[in-house]
């Protein structure tokens, strides 16, 4: 009888199933948005398993699709786990996409269908269709989609944080494209050569067990998995060249696709397949296939460790949101070595073959530099409509402010500007004094947006003004900052 039903699933399989565009074009050509539009439609049609919604449609008026994967309704199942894997934020990381639309085959596999009795799985392949249209990294707006997380401007991040918020997503990942042929690695005669490498969080105020099940669980699983397609895997690690500057885990920036989900305390990630060297098509099948690979192990993973995972993003979600989290929340950090040496395969442009070379300025280590007091919660100028603006698009909960809610306040005064080192990048860096206000506000001229609510972390990162990740970075908001001037978000201490 199991022979029997294998077989229809299998008869059923071979009916769904087409080759995906880029399989038509024998690895020539990359996928239209017409054509991704036409594959994702006929697929819907044809499977029971899948569903397909127009999210939002880009600056230009393209559709952003997302993909669920659902034995049933989905999100109905509070016992199944939820994952959601975004790809091609930037429109010239073309492998990702690829890579999205092989994944939906290989999930329609007979062998794969087990897969969705314990998950719900969501898969936008195109964050950003006008960019891929041109093969160019930023959106219809000329917006770098992966710094917009924490200010949302854009159709296309908007609607992806109103789709986690809907969800809650217990993991999820994003996937990119790196380019390692530059001139400064010529110059130093090797170059990163892995075809997928991936990266968990990296910012400090994220639960150290999150972190913990990323790093060490996680990251060997999707090495070893990748690896044993034939396909190498490693660390995410921007910086460099070698002996030049220092590489490091990624940003602790929470504007990008992983880790604005990750100060969430979602098991969240990024991976990088490798860009082509001259042209977008170089080496596609295999850019692709292995981006895949990387796809189907943070399925496999969620559904090996689907009761794990469940219980400690809840556990770690609840102390967010009846704020049993850490008094002190850092808002100035940086990178510093904790003394390991790194051992890194790069491909010698002399000998044409793979080389250990050690890096002695590794900094692995993401540590605070200034921390501030968490307070209670934000009283937010309602002559700000900007302001309120953003803590709509973030769906945040947040009231008229009243004696009940607010009874100690104290503000910023800004003394003076100055600046401090990001990442090699300068931002602004004031000098500030606090000054008790409570006696001196009006609330009827305020919101009240409460710290104890799941995006926490991210509220206090946002609003402090000696944030060096927080709103007063963007041109949206820097004029709040004004030195010889109060600081108008005032802290609720009590
Ligand atoms: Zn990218």
């Amino acid at each position: 009888m199991k022979k029997i039903l294998f077989l229809l699933s299998l008869i059923s399989y071979f009916i769904i199933a087409q080759q995906t565009p880029l399989e038509k074009s024998n690895f020539a050509k990359l996928t239209s948005h017409e054509e991704l539009k036409q594959f994702i439609q006929e697929v819907d049609a044809k499977s029971d398993l899948i569903n397909t919604e127009v999210l939002t449609k880009s600056a230009e008026g393209r559709e952003l699709f997302a993909v669920y994967f659902s034995k049933g309704k989905f999100g109905a199942d509070k016992n199944k786990i939820r994952v959601l894997i975004f790809a091609q934020q930037h429109g010239n990381e073309q492998s990702g996409k690829e890579a999205a639309l092989l994944l939906i085959n290989e999930l329609l596999k007979p062998e794969n269908q087990y897969l969705f009795d314990r998950i719900d799985f969501c898969l936008i392949p195109q964050m950003n269709p006008d960019g891929s249209e041109k093969n160019k990294r930023r959106n219809g707006n000329d917006v770098d989609l992966n710094r917009n997380h924490l200010i949302l401007t854009e159709p296309e991040t908007i609607a992806l944080h109103k789709l986690f918020d809907k969800y809650l997503f217990e993991v999820t990942m994003d996937v990119h494209e790196y380019w390692p042929f530059g001139e400064e690695w010529k110059k130093l005669g090797f170059r990163r050569n892995f075809d997928v490498t991936v990266g968990a969080v990296t910012n400090i105020n994220i639960s150290e067990k999150i972190k913990k099940l990323s790093y060490e669980k996680y990251l060997p699983f999707v090495f070893d998995f990748i690896t044993k397609q034939g396909y190498s895997a490693f660390h995410y690690l921007p910086g460099g060249p070698v002996g030049v500057d220092y590489l490091r885990y990624s940003t602790f920036d929470i504007n990008d696709g992983r880790q604005s989900f990750g100060i969430q305390n979602t098991l969240s990630f990024i991976q990088e397949g490798m860009n082509g060297e001259n042209y977008s098509t170089d080496n596609l099948e295999r850019r692709a296939k292995s981006q895949m690979a990387g796809m189907l192990a943070l399925i496999k993973f969620s559904y090996n460790n689907k009761k794990e995972i469940k219980k400690l993003v809840a556990e770690e979600r609840k102390k967010l949101i009846s704020n049993k989290v850490n008094n002190k929340v850092a808002i100035q950090l940086d990178h510093f070595s904790d003394g390991t040496e790194l051992k890194l395969k790069l491909l010698s442009y002399y000998s044409g073959e793979d080389t250990i070379v050690t890096v002695k300025d590794f900094r692995s280590a993401v540590k605070s530099v200034y921390d501030v007091e968490r307070p209670k919660g934000y009283l937010i100028p309602k002559q700000l409509p900007e302001l309120k603006d953003w803590m709509d698009k973030h769906n945040l909960n947040y009231s008229d402010a009243n004696l009940s809610k607010v009874k100690k306040v104290e503000g910023y005064f800004i003394d003076s500007v100055g600046t401090l080192d990001f990442e090699r990048d300068t931002v602004k860096n004031p000098f500030v004094s606090v000054i008790d206000v409570t006696d001196k506000i009006e609330l009827s001229d305020y919101y009240f947006l409460p710290v104890s609510q799941l995006k926490n972390n991210m509220i206090v990162i946002a609003l402090e003004p000696k944030s060096m990740l927080g709103l007063v970075t963007y041109k949206q908001f820097e004029h709040l900052l004004e030195a010889g001037d109060k600081y108008k978000v005032l802290r609720v201490m009590k």
